[in-house]
């Protein structure tokens, strides 16, 4: 009798340990379903939809190598593995732990019907695992991390199986095109295809380019004119690779490599947050910022999208982001303040456009990082220290990663584009003047605070 393994965010075949489990007991009957239901106003935005494509395509090729292939199947995920049961006869179903609230809910839906075994591995450690000495799951990160770091390294990596029985009726599939996940007109997906290589092997060839860096990760984190980190994200987020195999890849390299691993550890904090607030995308931890009066603000809010604030390394993040789907992590957390403090609009605006846009959007860390920027989140209060846009892009030398993104600018010495005195012509004046801002969400919260 043959054995479903459910592909979600897990789309490898190496270190894939319910792939493994149903090899091991006889022919797989491999299944990814696109479910826009289940997860309701969290379904996948279009940056994702494009990677998803690719890296669906990239493990059919890879599926077949091994003698099987993937089923593709649309509409709730129950339904359609109860649907895939009838079809097959197989009763067992082999998936990946995920901790997003909606797959949680599917896991109960299709251990109605059938028999699902969830295995482990697409975190350093299972969300929720990780316990102070009561027993109580970690609300801040740096014990979190700590008492992590106690049970690492990671299992070692197994290899992906080396052949697949097939059963012997395969299911109906849906074919790829036939879901449209791509642009099609207008196409936006240019500055996508020159960047990635969704799939098993871009992301390790990521991780081999990587590895050789790793240990100047450090000191180049931070400045986004040069490639100083991994760019692994999305590849991770679709687990087309295990953390392990990175862990055990850039431990091996050598040298210190403590600052990136706890990047990691950042990874699976964000899951062990939202399993203890599952509404952490939408809703303020601390309460007190439901009562903060955010500004209805179209205007502004589009002008954040199109990286037209007037505040150059604002623009410059906001457009990589909407050629790329990604942005680099220090000017996502200057573009995402600028969002929330020198607009004054909800975090939650944010939230959304990034879930749209990026290629590694991701429930977990997505809505830990804009609650974290916003400090209304159960690990900071960071409201009122307002980062000041215009400093931080000269400390962190993003003239040239400026000229690249914002090219108006291009013709500006290195001094003079952080901040530009004469403005050429297309290029817009600040929407708002920082010191006004900075009063005026310093004021908001203040009102809020005097609510209380
Ligand atoms: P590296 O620096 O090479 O780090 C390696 C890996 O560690 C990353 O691939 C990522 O999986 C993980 N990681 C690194 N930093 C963080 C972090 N702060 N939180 C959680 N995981 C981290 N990351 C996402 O994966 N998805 C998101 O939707 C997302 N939204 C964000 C929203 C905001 C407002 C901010 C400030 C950050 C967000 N991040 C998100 C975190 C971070 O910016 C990206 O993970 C990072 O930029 C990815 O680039 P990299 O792979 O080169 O990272």
């Amino acid at each position: 009798e043959p054995s479903i393994v459910w592909f979600r965010r897990d789309l490898r075949l190496a270190d894939q340990a319910a792939l493994l489990a149903a090899a091991q007991a006889g022919p797989v009957i491999p299944v990814y379903v696109l479910d826009d239901e289940t997860p309701k106003h969290c379904r996948m935005g279009g940056a994702s939809r494009w990677w998803l494509h690719h890296s669906l395509a990239s493990l059919d090729a890879g599926l077949r190598k091994l003698g099987s292939r993937l089923i593709l199947r649309r509409g709730k995920a129950h339904e359609e593995l109860a649907a895939v049961r009838r079809e097959t006869g197989a009763r067992l179903v082999h998936a990946l732990h995920h901790y997003e609230p909606w797959w949680r809910n599917a896991e109960k839906a299709v251990a109605k019907g059938m028999q699902l075994v969830l295995h482990d591995g697409n975190y350093l450690a299972p969300a929720g695992s990780v316990k102070t000495g009561g027993g109580a799951p970690y609300k801040i990160f740096t014990p979190f991390w700590h008492a992590l770091k106690e049970r690492m390294p990671p299992a070692h990596p197994a290899d992906a199986p080396v052949k697949l029985d097939a059963p012997e009726h395969w299911p109906g599939s849906d074919a790829l095109d036939d879901w449209k996940l791509l642009p099609s007109s207008p196409d936006w997906a240019g500055g996508f295809r020159e960047e990635w290589t969704p799939g098993e092997q871009g992301a390790l060839s990521r991780l081999e380019d990587f590895a050789d860096r790793a240990r100047r990760y450090d000191e180049c984190r931070n400045l986004p004119s040069i490639e100083g980190t991994s760019r692994l994200s999305p590849h991770l987020h679709f687990g087309e690779i295990s953390p392990a195999t990175i862990w055990q890849r850039v431990a091996d390299a050598g040298g210190s490599v403590d600052v990136f691993l706890s990047e990691l550890g950042w990874r699976d904090y964000a899951q062990n947050v939202i399993v203890q607030f599952p509404e952490y995308g939408s809703k303020n931890a601390r309460e007190a910022y439901d009562r903060l009066q955010w500004r209805d603000d179209p205007e502004g809010l589009a002008a954040w999208q199109q990286g037209c604030t007037g505040y150059p390394i604002v623009d410059a993040g906001m457009r990589e982001l909407w050629h790329t789907g990604w942005m680099h992590n220090r000017v996502r957390m200057i573009a995402a303040s600028f969002l929330v403090k020198h607009l004054l609009i909800d975090w939650r605006e944010g939230e959304r456009w990034f879930w749209d846009t990026l290629v590694d959007a991701d429930y977990g860390s997505n809505a830990v990082n804009w609650q974290w920027t916003a400090g209304t989140g159960v690990d900071s209060n960071m409201f009122v220290r307002i980062m000041a846009p215009l400093t931080q892009s000269p400390k962190f030398d993003a003239a040239s990663y400026i000229r690249k993104w914002v090219p108006e600018l291009r013709h500006l010495s290195d001094s003079d584009i952080h901040d530009p005195t004469f403005l050429p012509q297309r290029y817009p004046r600040k929407i708002v003047p920082h010191a006004e801002a900075r009063a005026r969400a310093l004021a908001a919260h203040d009102a809020m605070k005097a609510q209380g």
